[in-house]
């Protein structure tokens, strides 16, 4: 009855189970000494602002931010922090892991804090960033990379628009 198809791509996930339950909002999913731990854990010094902005990325489970949203977030929270702290801690979560980066646009770069393999949408008309369920498999052959070099990554972005009529 409930046999796999033969040929049928098979997914298997590897990231760990700890991430927050999906749909959870609030910020309490994330408390103060799990952000320093996620700190220490790759090496960087859980400074005070890295503290405050790690603590408001990552206490809303998997989400796509700007540097402009998370200033504004960080400015709405009382945190006194500039844009360029913010894009540079930014920088910093993506070094080391934490944090994914999601080039849309030249000009934008979102920060994704689901650091596992998966790919995204993009509204193009809403700049709206989301997931692609891990289960739609897009990728089929990869091209073959440049002498010297090997794939690091294969990050796909599908743009989507409103359709007409
Ligand atoms: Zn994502």
């Amino acid at each position: 009855m409930n046999q796999s198809r033969p040929g049928a791509p098979v997914v298997t996930a590897s990231t760990p189970q700890s991430r927050p339950m999906p749909g959870r909002t609030d910020l309490t999913g994330c408390p103060w000494h799990d952000v320093k731990e996620k700190l220490r854990d790759v090496g960087l010094r859980p400074t005070r602002q890295r503290m405050a902005l790690g603590w408001i990325l990552f206490g809303k489970g998997d989400r796509h931010v700007t540097a402009e949203m998370l200033y504004e977030e960080a400015t709405h929270a009382k945190v006194p922090v500039s844009l360029a702290t913010v894009y540079n801690t930014l920088h910093q979560f993506t070094e080391v892991g934490l944090l994914r980066q999601v080039a849309v646009d030249g000009s934008k770069a979102y920060f994704d804090t689901n650091n596992s393999e998966h790919h995204h949408f993009f509204v193009e008309d809403r700049n709206d960033l989301m997931d692609i369920p891990s289960t739609d498999v897009l990728v089929g052959k990869a091209p073959t990379p440049p002498e010297g070099y090997e794939i690091a990554r294969i990050d796909v972005v599908v743009r989507l628009r409103r359709k007409q009529g």
